[in-house]
C-alpha cells in the first residue's frame, strides 16, 4: 500500500513543462527560467559524469534483470531526471554474494589502508560538492546552499571515520588468576544491509557506509526510490577513490523485496536503517529470524521548550533553524513548540514575523530558503494536520495553506493556541508547520515534552543554567539542544530513545555499531 501510493505520486510528478507558466496535471507552475535552470544543471551533471541511472553491484553498473525502471523527477518542477532500475530480490541476492566475496579482502586490509581510501573518497566528495549539491537539489528539492551544506556534512562522516579507523583498539583485561591473560579484539560485523530515506540523500548514506567501511565491513545500500541519484554519484566517486568493487554496492527498487532479501540472508550480519518508525519495526522484526545486529534511526516528535526567561532573539533564531530546515522534513525538526505563558504572545509575534520572511521556491533559485515538499502525499499530510488543528481551535498566524507555486509547495506556517488533542501534537508533521502550545511551569513543560512514544531530538531555550541542566536531564530524548537549534554534527553521537531508534551514528560511538567484540582467554600462562 505504501509502495503503491509512492508510485502513484511518482507518476503524477513525471511531467514536463514548456510554456512560460504552464500548469500540467497536478497543478504545478514553473517559469521558463526555472525550466532552463534545471535543464542547464542536468546537462552540467551529465557532462561531469555524475548523472548516472544504473545501480552498482561489484564493478558493474547494472539494470534490473527484467529491465523494469522507475522515474526520478524533480519535486520542485515535476521534470523528468532519470529512469533508474527497479530491482528486487534477485539483484539484491547477487549484491549480497558480491559483498560477501569482497569481505575477506577488505576486512584484512590494514586500518591504515582503509583509512587512506576513505580519505581519497572524502577528497573527491569535497572536490565535487557543487555538482553533487546541484544533483541533490534536483532530486530532493532542498535549496542549493542547504544541499551543498549536506554534501560537506556527508563528507564529514567519511573524513571522521577515515581517522577513527586507525583507533579501532582492543583491550587487555586484568585477569583474576596468575595463569590467564584476557584480551578483547574488535572485529568487523560482516556484510551490512543499509536502507536510507529521501530527506538527506547523501548524509544518511555516508553516516552508515563510512563507519562500516572503516570497521572492515562491506555493504549493500538501498537508497530511497525518490533520491537514488545522489547515492549512485557518490558510489562512483568511491570507486574512483580506489575503494575496491564489491565493498560498496547500491541496489535501487522495490523496497519490500530488497528489504526481504537482506533480512532473510544469513550472510548479512547487520541491518542499519534510517526512516519511519513503522518500517523500522518491520525490519527489527524481520532481523529476528537470523539474529542480526540492528541499528535504527527512526521518526521523531521533537519538542522545543521556550521558558519565560529565554532570550527571545536567540529562541526565535534557534526555533526557525530547527523547524524550517529542509522545509520541515528532517527527523530532528521541531514538531511542537511549547511556550511559557508569560512570553507566549511576544514570542508568537516575533516568530511569526521571522517565518513570514522565508522565501519559498525552486531550490536552484538564488535566495530561496524553502524548497518543495518531496511529493503531493507529503503536502496532503501537512494539509490534514493543519485542517485538524484549525477545526479544533488553532489560530493561523502565518501561512496555513498550499503555496501559490502549486502541487508540492506549502506555505511556511505558524499556528497559535494549539492543544494536545490535535494530531500535530502526537504525529510527525514532516512539513513547514510550527504549532505553538502554551504551558504554565517547568513541570508541565517536561510532562508535555515527554508525552510521546518518540525520543529523538529536543530543544530548550532558557537563560537559567540550573533549569537548563534539570530539564536536559528530565527529557526522555537522545539529543538536547540548549539555546541551539542546529545540533547535528558528525563528531557527536546522533540517535534516539523509545520508538525513535536503537544505536548511535556519528562520533567514535558510531563505529561500535559495525564491530563485534571477541574475547580471547590465554590459559596456562604461569608455568615456564
Ligand atoms: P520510510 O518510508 O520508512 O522509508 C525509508 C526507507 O525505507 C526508504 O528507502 C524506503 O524505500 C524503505 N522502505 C519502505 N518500506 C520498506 C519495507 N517494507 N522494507 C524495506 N524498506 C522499506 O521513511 P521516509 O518517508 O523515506 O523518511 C522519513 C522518515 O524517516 C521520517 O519518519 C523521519 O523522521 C525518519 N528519519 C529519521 C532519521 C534519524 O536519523 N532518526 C533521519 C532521517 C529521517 P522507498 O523510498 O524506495 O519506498
Amino acid at each position: 500500500m505504501l509502495l503503491f501510493s509512492r508510485r502513484v505520486s511518482r507518476v503524477l510528478a513525471a511531467v514536463s513543462v514548456h510554456s512560460k507558466f504552464a500548469t500540467p496535471p497536478g497543478g504545478i507552475k514553473m517559469s521558463t527560467k526555472a525550466h532552463s535552470d534545471s535543464q542547464e544543471a542536468t546537462k552540467k551533471l551529465r557532462d561531469a559524469g555524475l548523472l548516472l541511472s544504473r545501480a552498482l553491484i561489484g564493478d558493474k553498473w547494472c539494470e534490473a534483470f527484467d529491465g523494469r525502471t522507475i522515474t526520478v523527477s524533480n519535486p520542485a518542477t515535476g521534470e523528468f531526471l532519470a529512469d533508474v532500475p527497479f530491482m528486487g530480490r534477485k539483484e539484491t541476492e547477487l549484491a549480497i554474494t558480491v559483498a560477501n566475496e569482497a569481505f575477506p579482502v577488505w576486512s584484512q586490509k590494514t586500518t591504515a589502508e582503509r583509512s587512506k581510501l576513505l580519505r581519497n573518497w572524502f577528497d573527491l566528495l569535497i572536490e565535487h560538492k557543487e555538482e553533487l549539491g546541484r544533483l541533490m537539489t534536483l532530486e530532493q528539492g532542498k535549496p542549493l546552499k542547504e544541499a551543498i551544506g549536506e554534501i560537506v556534512y556527508a563528507a564529514g562522516f567519511v573524513e571522521l571515520y577515515a581517522e577513527e579507523a586507525k583507533r579501532i583498539y582492543g583491550e587487555i583485561i586484568p585477569a583474576a588468576t596468575h595463569d590467564k591473560r584476557l584480551i578483547v579484539l574488535r572485529q568487523p560485523v560482516g556484510v551490512v544491509g543499509a536502507i536510507t530515506p529521501w530527506n538527506f540523500p547523501l548524509a544518511m548514506i555516508t553516516r552508515k557506509v563510512a563507519p562500516a567501511l572503516a570497521a572492515g565491513c562491506t555493504i549493500i545500500v538501498k537508497p530511497s526510490e525518490f533520491t537514488p541519484l545522489s547515492a549512485v554519484a557518490a558510489a562512483k566517486l568511491a570507486l574512483q577513490a580506489g575503494i575496491p568493487p564489491g565493498v560498496l554496492n547500491i541496489v535501487i527498487g522495490d523496497a519490500p523485496q530488497i528489504g526481504g532479501a537482506l533480512l532473510e540472508s544469513t550472510k548479512v550480519r547487520k541491518i542499519t536503517f534510517t526512516g519511519s518508525t513503522q518500517v523500522g519495526k518491520k525490519l527489527m522484526e524481520g532481523s529476528a529470524a537470523t539474529v542480526k545486529k540492528v541499528s535504527l534511526e527512526l521518526g521523531g516528535n521533537a519538542p522545543c521548550i521556550i521558558f519565560d526567561d529565554a532570550n527571545i532573539e536567540v529562541a526565535v533564531r534557534g526555533a526557525l533553524a530547527a523547524k524550517y530546515r529542509n522545509s520541515g522534513q528532517t527527523c530532528v525538526c521541531i514538531n511542537r513548540i511549547l511556550v511559557q505563558d508569560g512570553i507566549y504572545e511576544e514570542f508568537a509575534k516575533a516568530f511569526a514575523q521571522a517565518v513570514s520572511g522565508l522565501h519559498v521556491g525552486n531550490g536552484l533559485e538564488e535566495g530561496v530558503t524553502q524548497g518543495p515538499l518531496i511529493n503531493p502525499a507529503a503536502v496532503a499530510k501537512v494539509v490534514s494536520h493543519v485542517e485538524d488543528a484549525v477545526a479544533k481551535g488553532a489560530r493561523v498566524l502565518v501561512g496555513g495553506k498550499t503555496h501559490s507555486l502549486g502541487r508540492t509547495f506549502y506555505e511556511p506556517t505558524v499556528l497559535a493556541d494549539t492543544t494536545p488533542d490535535m494530531k500535530i501534537f502526537c504525529e510527525e508533521v514532516f512539513g513547514p508547520v510550527a504549532p505553538l502550545f502554551r504551558f504554565k511551569d517547568e513541570k508541565e513543560a517536561v510532562r508535555l515534552a515527554n508525552d510521546t512514544h518518540f525520543g529523538l531530538a529536543s530543544y530548550v531555550f532558557t537563560e537559567n543554567i540550573s533549569r537548563a541542566w534539570r530539564v536536559a536531564e528530565a527529557l526522555e530524548y537522545g539529543m538536547v539542544g540548549l539555546n541551539e537549534g542546529l545540533i547535528s554534527t558528525e563528531v557527536a553521537p546522533f540517535g534516539g530513545v523509545k520508538q525513535s531508534g536503537l544505536g548511535r551514528e556519528g562520533s567514535k560511538y558510531g563505529l561500535d555499531e559495525y564491530l563485534e567484540m571477541k574475547y580471547v582467554c590465554f590459559g596456562n600462562m604461569a608455568s615456564s
